[in-house]
């Protein structure tokens, strides 16, 4: 207990360097806080979210850690400072940090950008896990989504820092992002705390896309409703939110909320239209994200809808579905 309490203590020093360092670092000239300005935050969005900037110098956080009495040991075992041989140095330096917090709305952790588009680099690093971060029991944004979450009972779930950012400026405050991971089962359950109804928003590209269709089926699987909004190629939820502004963003996340069967069965009709072969297997896969639904009589209204979206007999979507719960026995 001790010991979280230092991590507790040492990360939230950090947050608040981090901070400081955004505005004042003499070596950055504030190099961190105009680039997310020109990316389009406000500086309440800055102070909201508490976005920070790592100097470049290379040991800062040890340095002032140490003088502010942190220890070696503890720099370390936060993840901010790391230790070759007998040499100590920042693992963040030259980026934006961007505070990951606990449902309570402490720092616990960091994921931080460089200013760069360079490919040499990660374009992120986050904070390892320790003690008090366990990444796949995280969501990004949980601490300042939660109410809304309830009050909308919808959460909205994202890919990346930036967006969750984005959409709180644009006016939406129930989004969270499963950051650094893919989506987990224990992230899924922190939201159904707040709200049964998650709207998946991923990125418009390959990846967005099979990500998506994880999710579909871990969400299921824990009893909650699920939606897709799809983005065009090449936009995500902050580029998109951009774009279009606070009430166009609105409008559009309404609109194109699509349930996970319309989606699922869309991108069959766009990948195997022509195909029979892909086809079958593609709703022999459909049975097998519905089958994931917990509770027998959303199946059951699902299989219908799927019968009657995709010109199929009922009873043979029926049969396939009772292969695959007898297989899954
Ligand atoms: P930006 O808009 O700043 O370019 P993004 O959020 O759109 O960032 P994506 O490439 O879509 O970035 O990645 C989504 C999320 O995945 C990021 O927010 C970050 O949490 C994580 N991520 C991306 N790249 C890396 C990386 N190289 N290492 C670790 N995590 C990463
Ligand atoms: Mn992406
Ligand atoms: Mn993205
Ligand atoms: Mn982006």
């Amino acid at each position: 207990q001790h010991k979280r309490d230092s991590l507790m203590i040492v990360t939230n020093f950090a947050n608040k360097r981090f901070q400081d360092n955004l505005r004042n670092d003499p070596s950055s000239r504030g190099i961190g806080y105009s680039y997310l300005r020109e990316r389009g935050f406000s500086p309440e969005t800055i102070d909201k979210f508490e976005l920070g900037y790592a100097s470049s110098k290379g040991d800062d956080i040890f340095a002032f850690g140490s003088q502010n009495g942190h220890t070696k040991e503890l720099l370390v075992e936060s993840g901010l400072v790391i230790q070759k041989d007998d040499r100590f140095y920042d693992r963040f330096r030259g980026r934006v940090t961007f505070p990951i917090h606990n449902l309570s709305g402490q720092p616990i952790a960091f994921g931080a950008r460089i200013l760069t588009n360079d490919k040499k680099q990660p374009k992120y690093l986050n904070s390892p896990e320790s003690e008090i971060y366990h990444k796949s029991k995280v969501l990004y944004g949980i601490a300042q989504a939660k109410n809304t979450i309830r009050k909308e009972d919808n959460c909205y779930l994202v890919e990346g820092y930036t967006d969750v950012i984005s959409m709180h400026q644009a006016g939406i405050e129930n989004v969270v992002a499963s950051s650094g991971t893919s989506l987990t089962k224990e992230q899924i359950k922190l939201i159904k705390r707040f709200s049964h109804n998650i709207t998946v928003l991923y990125d418009g590209d390959a990846a967005g896309i099979k990500a998506s269709l994880r999710g579909i089926d871990l969400i299921l699987e824990q009893g909650l409703n699920v939606k897709i909004v799809r983005f065009p190629e090449g936009e995500d939820p902050d580029s998109y939110a951009r774009k279009s502004g606070g009430f166009g963003f609105k409008d559009f996340l309404t609109s194109q909320a699509q349930d996970f069967i319309k989606f699922k069965i869309s991108l069959l009709n766009q990948d195997a239209e022509n195909d029979p072969v892909k086809k079958a297997e593609m709703i022999g896969d459909i049975v097998q994200t519905i089958s994931q639904i917990p509770d027998a009589v959303k199946r059951t209204l699902y299989i219908k809808e799927a019968s009657t979206l995709l010109e199929i007999d009922e009873n043979i979507l029926i049969n396939e579905q009772n292969k695959v719960i007898l297989n899954e026995k």
